[in-house]
């Protein structure tokens, strides 16, 4: 039994946040003075459930938060995860997405216990601005520095993830093409999605694909590269090849009809879509004693409901009942 939704989307990526917890405060996500609101399960609870996933043909594990590698034990839980088999008795494909700051430490640790890959959430390339989004001093050579040994680790490729907020860091498209370039990572840049605490997303803060291509045009001419459908980026590099550059632009250009992606929050809920409204609870019944076979059936009921499409700017659009620190990205 492989898991499908009603859409007949293949649901093959699990992303599980494993804290809500996180060191920066970034303007676009933790606005309002909330700190962590959901429990994190022990790291023997999640290798359970992500079992249950694997054994319904899940092949990627994508580990998020909050931040996770605030996590202790983290790289055993990773180590734990890389025993397990796909239905095609393959590895899994495990990544994490961190902010980069605490990475130079842990990535080579990571590396051996079975991560292969790393994206690292950066919104500048300029220490002022990165200080003045993130709300955290200093951070700016620490991620960088996480950047340069998750490549040296040979966690490729290497992917930074830039949230685009007008007002705030579009002038960072140019720098950030620059920087794939002389860096050798593959940057995306993120269209700001309403997912953040305090609700001060609207449409007009949102820097589209069509504009950072513009932008991105002018610094060089950039040719479109393939990619599989499922993948969240569109992918482009320049004309003479050097630097990737991926553009994920869900309220322009949605992605959905071929989204491939399910959630386990920090606290064990199922959640369908970003955009879910609600919280199907997993670990409540594995609590509660579910069997195994009795917590699949669950999954897959729950999974079958999954939402067509989020509805972003749309009338009646309805912001999701979790904020994107609490969900995990
Ligand atoms: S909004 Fe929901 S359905 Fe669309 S790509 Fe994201 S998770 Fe998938």
């Amino acid at each position: 039994m492989r898991l499908h939704d009603k859409h007949g989307r293949a649901i093959t990526d699990l992303r599980v946040s494993i804290t809500d917890r996180c060191n920066y405060k970034c303007v676009y996500c933790r606005t309002g003075n909330e700190g962590a609101l959901y429990s994190e399960l022990p790291f023997s609870d999640y290798l359970r459930l992500v079992r249950i996933f694997v054994q319904l043909g899940i092949e990627k594990v994508r580990l998020t938060g909050g931040e996770p590698l605030l996590r202790n034990g983290l790289v055993d839980f990773v180590r734990d995860l890389a025993k397990l088999r796909t239905l095609d008795n393959q590895p899994l494909d495990l990544a994490v997405t961190t902010n980069g700051h605490l990475l130079s430490e842990l990535v080579q640790p990571l590396k051996e216990a079975g991560l292969r890959r790393a994206t690292v959430s950066m919104d500048a390339v300029d220490a002022e601005k990165f200080a003045r989004i993130t709300r955290v001093p200093n951070g700016y050579e620490s991620v960088l520095a996480g950047i340069r040994a998750a490549k040296r680790a040979g966690l490729e490729p290497v992917k930074v993830n830039c949230v685009l907020l007008r007002g705030f860091n579009e002038d960072q498209i140019v720098e950030f093409a620059r920087f794939s370039r002389e860096e050798s990572v593959v940057v995306r840049f993120i269209e700001f999605m309403p997912l953040e605490e305090d609700r001060v997303w609207s449409p007009h803060v949102v820097v589209t694909m069509d504009e950072i291509l513009e932008k991105l045009n002018q610094f060089r001419p950039v040719r479109q590269l393939p990619n599989t459908p499922s993948e969240t980026a569109r992918r482009y590099t320049f004309d003479d090849g050097k630097g990737e550059i991926g553009i994920i632009a869900p309220v322009s250009h949605p992605f959905c009809g071929h989204c491939s992606r399910v959630r386990l929050t920090s606290d064990g809920k199922v959640r369908t879509c970003l955009f879910s409204l609600l919280d199907h609870d997993l670990a409540g019944r594995m609590y509660r004693g579910a069997s195994d076979a009795e917590l699949s059936d669950y999954v897959c009921s729950v999974v079958d409901q999954k939402e067509a499409r989020h509805h972003i700017g749309e009338p009646g659009f309805v912001k999701p009942s979790r904020s994107m620190v609490h969900i995990g990205g």
